[in-house]
């Protein structure tokens, strides 16, 4: 806290993550002794750099560039990169170092890496992403590479902005480095199922969850929190499965509707006409808007998707929840609970998917795009899914395996730090002390 202060995400991540990993230490003393954890926690390197950009009026804007290359002791640095105004080292550091351990597990050679800008792509018209989108790149290429650091979207990072960065790549570095962004139009070397990816990826592993006791998808009511990338494939795919999602949100509120979600709404609404949740209900007049976010989880509902961004369900919002009668909560986001909205949900036995293993699955089809870029060869959809699906059901069984093996059977947000943990850690020891 010392060496990092103001940092508090970065602070809270790296909580859950040591707490989970005190048997681990007590039973292998060689990560204390060889000053593992010490090493964990600073990242290999963290860039910052100016981005200057002309608006639409011809005025000269400044933001803020950040690339974190966390950790490669298992592969070459990724992880997304997101635009947003809260975008800070804090941000990006926790982000960081979450994805090392999501990376880990997910059985694939990358490393850890995450960046972004607090650059605000509401309301910019197209000309404006792309000149901002430019500068960002044309100070970012210096340090990426499709065997060195391989970026791709997050938060305010879809398939338009990673068009313009990699053409801008491309430009400067001359050549078709195919490899070096992932999240690329299908058109010019993006995989097939990798905008689905990550919400199909959290439903699945939801669904191993339930089946554990029993449940299914088939008849519950869910809830799913945001209305991007990760929201709208997640509420697909718990569709597919016969559920009903009656609520989603943006960032200004969200939406209710008893009846179910009208998805072809939302998606029109989202991801074509770049409009706010709320002109939902001028097409669906039985739907309810309330401003804020907060009260979203106050639904009852059996499965909750947070989806939107970190620290959305704190520990009044985790009670509601499970006076809602909440059974599975599964973490789209990254960290969207607080620490103590995880615990109120292990003490009332809520089955519980921690972010770095329910939301793996998009970047294990990064990994997968990587594979296809290398190859120079392109899966079918089914093909990816079919290969996303049996990599989140590996996680949920490494995760059960490893909670039990170290005392806490049941606890998935331990036995997903430990799995995570245990292949870096062994990794970074066979490159000695670097
Ligand atoms: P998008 O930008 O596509 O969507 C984000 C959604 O969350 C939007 O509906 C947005 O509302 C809402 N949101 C953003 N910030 C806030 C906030 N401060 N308060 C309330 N709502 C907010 O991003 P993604 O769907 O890609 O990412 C969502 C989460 O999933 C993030 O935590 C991200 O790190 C994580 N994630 C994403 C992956 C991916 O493959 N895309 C992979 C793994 C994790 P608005 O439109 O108003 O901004």
């Amino acid at each position: 806290v010392k060496r990092n202060p103001n940092e508090t995400e970065f602070h809270q991540a790296v909580k859950e993550i040591l707490d989970s990993l005190v048997p681990v230490v007590a039973r292998h003393p060689k990560y204390r002794e060889l000053g593992i954890l010490e090493r964990l926690v600073e990242p290999e390197r963290l860039i910052t750099f100016r981005v200057p950009w002309v608006d639409d009026q011809g005025i000269v804007r400044v933001n803020r560039g950040f690339r974190v290359q966390y950790n490669s002791s298992i592969g070459p640095y990724k992880g997304g990169l997101r635009f947003h105004p809260s975008v800070n080292a804090s941000i990006i550091k926790f982000l960081g170092f979450e994805q090392t351990f999501k990376n880990s597990l997910t059985g694939q050679a990358i490393g850890g890496g995450k960046g972004g800008s607090d650059f605000d792509p509401k309301g910019k018209s197209d000309g404006e992403t792309m000149r901002f989108t430019q500068s960002f790149m044309t100070e970012l290429y210096k340090y990426i590479g499709p065997d060195t650091d391989v970026p791709a979207g997050d938060i305010g990072v879809g398939a338009r902005e990673i068009g313009f960065m990699f053409g801008q790549y491309k430009r400067i570095r001359g050549g078709y480095e195919a490899g070096v962004l992932t999240g690329k139009g299908i058109g010019y070397g993006g995989s097939l199922g990798r905008t689905e990816a990550t919400g199909y990826g959290c439903v699945y592993f939801v669904n191993e969850m339930l089946n554990s006791r029993g449940l299914s998808f088939d008849g519950s009511t869910v809830v799913v929190s945001g209305s991007g990338n990760v929201a709208i494939y997640a509420i697909q795919k718990a569709n597919q499965l016969g559920a009903k999602v009656v609520a989603c949100s943006d960032s200004n509120g969200y939406i209710y509707d008893p009846d179910g979600i009208r998805l072809d709404t939302v998606q029109r609404l989202k991801e074509v006409e770049r409009k706010r949740i709320s002109e939902y209900v001028k097409e669906h007049p039985d739907a309810v808007y309330t401003e804020g976010c907060h009260n979203i989880w106050s639904i009852p509902c059996d499965i909750a998707l947070p989806c939107a961004t970190q620290n959305e369900i704190d520990q009044e919002s985790a009670k509601k929840l499970v006076a809602g009668g909440v059974q599975a909560v599964g973490e789209g986001a990254n960290m969207p609970s607080t620490l103590e909205a995880i615990d109120v949900f292990l003490k009332a036995n809520v089955l519980f998917g921690p972010a770095k293993a329910a939301n793996a699955g998009g970047v294990a089809v990064s990994a997968l795009e990587m594979s296809q870029n290398s190859m120079r060869y392109s899966w079918n959809f089914h093909e990816v899914d079919d290969k996303l699906h049996q990599i989140m059901k590996n996680i949920y069984r490494e995760a059960v395996q490893a909670a039990a093996e170290y005392g806490h059977p049941g606890n998935l947000v331990v036995g997903a730090n430990i799995a995570g943990f245990k292949k870096v850690a062994d990794a970074m020891i066979a490159h000695g002390v670097i």
